[in-house]
Parts: C-alpha cells; structure tokens; sequence
C-alpha cells in the first residue's frame, strides 16, 4: 500500500495549464489541472519535465503555491535571466499548453495542521512560495495558530503575491519586509539585509517555542539560520529549504549539513 503511494507520486503526471496569473514583471503563477493529483502537504514541492522536439529532457523542482485544492495545484515561477527552464516557464507557456511534473515530494519541510505552536515564516525572494502555501492552508482551514512573516525582496516590484499577503495582514498575519537594494518612501528601516534586530523584532522570542520555516537562495538561508541559532532558537525547530542553483540540496534542520 505503502510502496503503491510512493510510487503513485513519483509517476509523471500530465498537468494542464489552467490559468496564468502575473504576480511581478519577472514571475508568474501557473495554475494547473493534475489529474490524479494525491492532494499534499504545505511545503512540499513538484518536479517538473520538460522535453523538446528532439527528445533532449530537463526537470527542475518547483514549490506549491497553493493550499490542497482537489486536483488543482498552483505554481510561481520567478525568472532566472539565462536560465534553461525558468524563462520557458514565465514567458513561453500558455494557457491550454501541458507539461509533465511528478509528486508532491518532501515530508519534512511541511507545515501539517495540529499543534498550537507559533509559526514563523523567513522567506527570501521566491523562497516565499511554500510559505505561502502554508499561510494559504492556515487561512483555507480556519486555523487560529499564530503565523509571522518576515519577508526579503529585492523591492517592492519585486513583492510576490503583494496584494494577498495585504489582505491576510488585516487578517491577522503579522508581516515584516525587508528589501535588499530599494526600501520604499517611510519604510520602517533602510535597505538591507536581514539580521539579528529585524528577525528579533519580526519572531517571538526562543522561549515561545515556535516553529520556524526559512526558505529561499541558499545563501540567505544560511545566514538567517545561523541568525536564528545565535538567538537561541533550537537548531530543531528551524526547518530549512533551499533553492539554490544545483538543486540538489533540498530540506533539513540547521542540525543538518550547513
Ligand atoms: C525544492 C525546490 C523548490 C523550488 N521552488 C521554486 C519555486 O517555487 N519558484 C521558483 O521560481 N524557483 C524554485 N526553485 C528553483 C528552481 O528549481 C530552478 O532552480 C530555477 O527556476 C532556475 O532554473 P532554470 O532552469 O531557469 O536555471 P538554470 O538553467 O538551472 O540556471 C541558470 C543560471 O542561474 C543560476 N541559478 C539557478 N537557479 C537559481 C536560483 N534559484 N537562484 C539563483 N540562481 C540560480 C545557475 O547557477 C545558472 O548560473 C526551487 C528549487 C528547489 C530545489
């Protein structure tokens, strides 16, 4: 049964494309129709295939974005300039078009409804992805679980989902911005990254116990772990994700490989 389930989310599915929604100038989101999709957790992941004319094939791994909807999943895609897929992604594909993608893969870096525990959320660029389906999945159940954000974006061009996470604000979710070349007019703080003042002020303190989720580049991820550690926040309740170039690293606890 078990080795059936598995097997299930590691067959390539082909997903229709549904809807295309801009959120900025360089990403857009997909919505895709997976028939046969198994449902999945906040945080996970899909690959993604794409093979062309001549058989040549390359996958990469793409976050849902979504709460679990039926057969439905959504997809941001934030472009990587000269990148192999990415482009492809963002600026080729149109509604009605089908690709191959497989899962949803990851059981570590999710957010399963149940605990009280606080939650705090460190997003860098596209890395608010998972993020946001985990915020998604809060609001989808009605789950009254404290949720922060601190967020890190080139500007606020560059804000993915800007609108929504607006919107959840005023409905509870607490969100602290950090923007790494352009702070807009009256920001709380100048251009930056994020440190140990902005996350102290952004998180509850480590005797609240929350559970902490940190997701984006690589080297983000890593400096804000150690940031978190430093504060005193328990190498085993920071979970990590990164989207870094090789994609081969995936998840982990700080208590893992740096
Ligand atoms: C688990 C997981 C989930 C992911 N989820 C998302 C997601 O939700 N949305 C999203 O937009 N991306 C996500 N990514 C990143 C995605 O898999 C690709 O790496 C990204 O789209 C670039 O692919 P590409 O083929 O366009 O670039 P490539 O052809 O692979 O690379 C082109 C150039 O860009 C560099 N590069 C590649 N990826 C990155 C990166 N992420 N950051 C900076 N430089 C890079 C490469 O070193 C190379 O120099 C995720 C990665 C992982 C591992």
């Amino acid at each position: 049964m078990a080795r059936a389930a598995v097997l299930g989310r590691l067959s390539w599915r082909i997903a229709t494309v549904v809807a295309i929604r801009d959120e900025t100038p360089t990403a857009r989101t997909l919505v895709l129709d997976v028939p046969g999709w198994p449902g999945h957790a906040a945080g996970q992941h899909v690959d993604v295939r794409l093979t062309a004319p001549d058989g040549y094939s390359t996958q990469r791994s793409y976050s849902i974005a979504s709460a679990p909807d039926g057969e439905r999943i959504e997809l941001t895609v934030v472009v990587i300039p000269d990148g192999e897929v990415s482009p492809y992604l963002t600026e080729v594909l149109q509604k009605g078009d089908q690709l191959e993608l497989r899962g949803p893969i990851g059981g570590w870096f999710v957010w399963l409804p149940g605990p009280d525990d606080p939650v705090f959320l460190v997003a860098g660029g596209s890395g608010l992805v998972p993020l946001m389906a985990m915020i998604r999945t809060r609001a989808a159940i009605g789950s009254q679980v404290p949720f922060r954000l601190a967020y890190s974006a080139r500007d606020t061009g560059s804000l993915l989902y800007r609108d929504e996470l607006e919107d959840r604000a005023r409905d509870g979710l607490a969100v602290t911005y950090v923007f790494t070349r352009t702070a807009p007019p009256g920001a709380a703080r100048p251009a930056g990254r994020i440190d140990a003042s902005l996350l102290a002020e952004a998180s509850w303190p480590p005797d609240c116990a929350p559970a902490v989720f940190v997701c984006g580049p690589t080297g983000f991820v890593e400096a804000a772990a150690n940031l978190l550690v430093d504060m005193g926040h328990p190498p085993d309740r920071i979970k990590t994700e990164r989207f870094g170039p090789s994609g081969g690293t995936s998840e982990e606890t700080t208590g893992g490989s740096p």
